[in-house]
């Protein structure tokens, strides 16, 4: 680890690495889903770093999506300046909805390429390959996800192939990822998750035991690998439905149709995702496109009062206050209760991959997350809110 003694990277300082440095990001992690695996015994490793460790709660990005969030901690820096702010926004000059997962989109560069550049080696493990692309942007060094992994890459993880809907393709970003700690030793290594089983399984559910069970045997393995580890999340996730399962549902296009005619207005999901099976598309934020000449304000008002609707700003006041590039968002942006999603049109949503009562995320709701290291982490300012996307500066800046 030859090197500089620190490195500056969209605008704040990172000391190099003194040792390698493991960030893992926990697709959907609620911080019940850990206090219920330790209380339940299946998370050793959890429960000595929750006391030998540092252990805080920070809160995430909202929209508390995935892509914002991943991209907010491999570059330190909130969406207003790196750009995604969630899967999907709408050009209004091209008249169209565009997908953000191209790097193209990207405004900031990422730690880790910058990291690579000036001579660390570095490698990037995800689950999905959407987000393969925008984390390895520019980077010089393994970069591989679970869905896309070939026939080496499965070989190191020792797995096959998993399904793209399992608990497996999590587990194998751990698998190999620890094999890569102890084979090649990285001195900056990121891994991503996917919230498959979040979705489905509430916190100390059998299911959820056993995928943080999974989770808490590679992290032993990392560490034992000799890695810091820094472990967040992009989210959490909460019950959306009713007491007979049902998911709690404001269908605001339909709303906005029938006030200002069909299709005057359009509400954009950024959820919304090729992989929308286990949330049908479903979250509790939204960002809605009125046609010139609404009243934005008297709509915000009218929004803001139907049951379940925790929010309902202006553009300039959602990004001054969520820190948002305002050019790829709609006149409101909309954030319902904890347990109360945002749909588009009631027709538009396929629910019926839906097998399990929905759980979900994209709110304030889900803005609390965990922030944990094996090492102890010292010095940090009196009263500083802490967000997902300090890992690397704690993890780098602040280790004891
Ligand atoms: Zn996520």
């Amino acid at each position: 680890m030859e090197g500089r003694s620190f490195l500056e990277v969209n605008g704040r300082r990172y000391r190099w690495p003194r040792e390698p440095l493991a960030v893992v990001c926990v697709d959907g992690c609620e911080g019940a889903y850990i206090d219920e695996a330790v209380r339940a015994g299946a998370a050793p490793w959890f429960a000595r770093t929750l006391k030998e460790g540092s252990a805080f709660v920070a809160d995430c990005v909202v929209p508390s999506f995935t892509n914002p969030n991943n991209l907010s901690i491999v570059t330190g820096v909130p969406p207003a300046l790196h750009g995604i702010c969630g899967n999907y926004f709408y050009d209004r000059e091209r008249g169209e909805e565009v997908m953000m997962n191209d790097p193209k989109f990207l405004r900031a560069g990422t730690l880790l390429a910058a990291f690579a550049q000036a001579g660390a080696a570095v490698a990037v493990i995800t689950a999905k390959d959407k987000l393969r692309s925008l984390l390895g942007h520019r980077l010089e060094g393994e970069c591989f996800s679970a869905e896309k992994a070939n026939e080496a890459q499965l070989a190191l993880a020792g797995m096959a192939r998993p399904s793209v809907y399992s608990a497996e393709l999590s587990e194998f970003v751990f698998a190999a990822g620890a094999k890569l700690m102890q084979t090649r030793r990285p001195d900056l290594m990121y891994l991503s998750t996917t919230d498959y089983v979040q979705h489905k399984a509430a916190p100390g559910s059998p299911a959820a035991n056993a995928f943080y069970a999974m989770m808490d045997g590679y992290l032993a393995r990392l560490e034992a690998a000799g890695a810091a580890i820094a472990l967040t999340a992009d989210h959490g996730m909460n019950d959306k439905h009713a007491a007979d399962g049902s998911p709690n549902v404001i269908y605001l296009q339909d709303l906005l149709d029938e006030w200002l005619g069909a299709g005057a207005a359009r509400v954009i999901l950024p959820i919304t995702d090729p992989y929308v099976v286990h949330h049908g598309a479903l979250g509790s934020f939204a960002t809605a496109y009125l046609p010139a000449g609404a009243d934005a304000q008297a709509l915000a008002a009218r929004i803001a009062a139907l049951p379940g609707i925790e929010l309902a700003l202006l553009r300039a006041d959602a990004c001054r206050r969520f820190e948002l590039p305002e050019d790829r968002m709609g006149d409101l942006v909309l954030v319902s209760r904890r347990d109360t999603v945002i749909g588009s049109g009631k027709s538009r949503h396929d629910l019926s991959g839906l097998e399990v009562p929905l759980r979900s995320h994209g709110g304030v709701s889900e803005q609390k997350v965990p922030l944990i290291f094996n090492r102890r982490i010292e010095g940090l300012a009196a009263g500083r809110r802490l967000r997902n996307f300090d890992a690397f500066d704690l993890a780098l800046n602040h280790a004891a």
